[in-house]
């Protein structure tokens, strides 16, 4: 992961904050949010190529922070990186999403067999108080004679 790898004392504090999400919450420590998108750009020197073309290729990844929209620009050499990234981010994302899903899917199921329990359990009780003669069912004999 070269992207990450900055070297100054804010970067060790973010990383050691990162590292803190990571191992609490089990995370892949490479996720990277937002839109990964090209734009063009015009250097403005007036004999360069781009002076009639469309400009130069330009990646950045558009989030937003704090509910402000935020650009930041990803370098060629980390391209290929923070494209793997932003792919498997969406993934994990999507993941996430699909397992949330599943679990109150789980839990419906689990409540509806709560519920058929009881009232297995309710008829049980019922029957028992016509014949009033037994707390529990009789064991059921495995071969009868
Ligand atoms: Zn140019």
């Amino acid at each position: 992961m070269d992207a990450f790898t900055a070297k100054s004392p804010i970067a060790s504090h973010l990383r050691r904050r990162k590292y803190e999400l990571v191992r609490h919450f089990g995370l892949p420590e490479g996720l990277v949010g937002g839109c990964l998108c090209q734009t063009h750009r015009r250097c403005g020197k007036p004999n360069c190529h781009c002076a009639v073309g469309p400009g130069h290729p330009l990646w950045s990844i558009t989030f937003s922070r704090n509910g402000h929209r935020r650009v930041e620009r990803v370098p060629s050499a980390f391209l290929s990186e923070i494209q793997r990234a932003v792919v498997h981010t969406h993934a994990f994302l999507d993941a996430i999403k699909e397992l949330m899903t599943i679990n109150l899917d789980l839990l419906a199921h689990t409540r509806r067999n709560h519920l058929q329990k009881k009232v297995r359990r309710r008829q049980k009780n019922v029957r028992f108080d016509a014949t009033n003669d037994q707390l529990f069912p009789a064991p059921i004999d495995p071969l009868p004679m």
